[in-house]
């Protein structure tokens, strides 16, 4: 059996499964959020009653992180929805972006977009808080209400995003009826090259098989390639499964998995026992490719979907009005440090924003300092709007006063992970997706520009 397989199996109880079956699997974690978990709350009160428990409080996962630091007031009304069930369902996940259990929150005009707006518990992006919150373990199964949920596939675990009916299913039984994808097989071999990032990894694979070249597929990342990989990076590749369609990204474990694993579970004491998957030697796999690191070059997806690939180098032609850094996929540390290696001491020549995926984040980005000046200072002084308020923020545009959201037609330059017509605000607008090293290039010339431009 692939990795996808064996957990799905032992999920459901079964010495063995194929592609094609359907079974039920009990699940590990339900993580939702305030743009789907209102409306998830809601099928869970209709179907099983409105005094009715979820089927276990430690299991649900809550995680405001898509429209809080807005003005607008039905997108607070949701985090609100949020933190009433909280209360009345005694769940111990709940990050809220207040302290006050009683309180609710209100855009701060004097702290405006830049200047940190919550409390002490809130986690920021979902994806990326999971893992640093303790949520993420080898072997389990977690259902989110996101289809970026899939990030978690770097823990070798099935993660894979769910709506909000199968949501409010799993949140009354811990149960969901799946069928067992296929699996595609990508080889990962080699090391990449300065100014080569694991999103030109997941770029490049996109580009080969389309956005929806692994619809309902599982799409297993191994090999020495994938082994060399940081945890960080493991993430940007099986956050962007979903790009071409997949139903999961899954890596193999091992040590830095475990290392990780292991001190962010213990670190915020969250269930510690978890029981990874290996390889079998009898994986059958629908499609199989070798990806060579080290011949893969800073990669673009083009307007108007993630597929749609060219090389940055080929691209210095497109004029650009906006560059972007954040978001689950790319607002991680080491991709703000990467893109301040390549900003140091020179300034950015088109308006450029900086969105953290999580406060801690924030707190790296802050304290890490290089010389004389912190990281942030670095970015800053570059000419980068860096905000406090880590979250989605105009990853998926927003409410209309959201931090960095394109509201006019206009080219951008965006370290995230989808660029559908519309997906960051303007429906005109056109975003081209690329590393956040390749964004930081861009950022400072005003045009599609290959990072190695500027790396020594
Ligand atoms: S940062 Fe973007 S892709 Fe990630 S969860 Fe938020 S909206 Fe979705």
């Amino acid at each position: 059996m692939t990795l996808t397989e064996k957990i799905l199996a032992r999920a459901a109880g079964k010495a063995r499964v194929e592609a094609g079956d359907n079974i039920w699997v009990n699940a590990d974690v339900l993580m939702t959020h305030d743009v789907c978990g209102p409306g998830t709350i809601g099928v869970f009160k209709r179907e099983f009653g409105k005094n009715a428990k979820v089927w276990d409080r430690n299991k649900v996962v809550i995680i405001p992180d898509h429209y809080i630091f807005t003005a607008d007031s039905k997108s607070n009304r949701n985090v609100d929805i949020l933190r009433e069930f909280v209360k009345e369902q005694g769940i111990p996940y709940f990050y809220d972006v207040i302290d006050d259990p009683e309180g609710t929150w209100k855009f701060d005009e004097v702290r405006g977009n830049l200047q940190r707006q919550y409390g002490s518990r809130y986690a920021g992006v979902c994806h990326t808080a999971l893992p640093q919150k303790g949520h993420t373990r080898p072997g389990e199964i977690l259902f989110g209400t996101d289809s970026h949920t899939c990030m978690a596939g770097a823990f070798n675990q099935f993660a894979t995003g769910i709506g909000n009916t199968d949501a409010g299913f799993v949140m009354g039984t811990g149960k969901l009826l799946l069928k067992v994808p296929e699996t595609m097989h990508f080889r990962l071999e080699g090391k990449m090259q300065p100014g080569v990032m694991a999103k030109d990894i997941i770029l490049h694979v996109i580009g080969e098989i389309g956005f929806d070249g692994a619809t309902y597929r599982a799409m297993q990342f191994d090999g020495a390639g994938a082994s060399s990989l940081s945890i960080d990076d493991r993430m940007t590749v099986a956050n962007m499964a979903i790009e071409a369609g997949g139903k999961n990204g899954i890596f193999e474990f091992d040590a830095q998995t475990a290392a990780f694993v292991d001190y962010r579970c213990k670190l915020n004491g969250t269930k510690s026992t978890y029981q990874p998957v290996e390889r079998d030697r009898d994986e059958k796999f629908v499609y199989d490719l070798v990806v060579e690191l080290d011949k893969l070059e800073p990669t673009v997806a083009c307007h108007p979907d993630p597929g749609n690939r060219k090389l940055a180098k080929e691209l210095s032609h497109i004029k650009l009005e906006r560059a972007y850094i954040g978001s689950c996929t790319g607002g991680k540390t080491s991709d703000f440090l990467e893109f301040a290696r390549v900003l140091r001491g020179r300034k950015v020549a088109i308006d450029t924003f900086g969105v953290p995926a999580t406060p801690e984040i924030v707190h790296d980005l802050q304290t890490a300092r290089w010389g004389e000046q912190t990281v942030w200072e670095i970015l800053v002084d570059a000419g980068v709007r860096m905000t406090e308020n880590a979250g989605c923020a105009a990853c998926l545009g927003g409410p209309v006063d959201t931090f960095g959201r394109i509201n006019t037609p206009m080219n951008c330059i965006s370290a995230t992970n989808r660029n559908f017509p519309g997906r960051m605000g303007h429906r005109e607008a056109k975003v081209f997706l690329a590393s956040p090293a390749t964004v930081a290039a861009s950022a400072l010339t005003g045009k599609i520009t290959d990072p190695r431009e500027f790396l020594s």
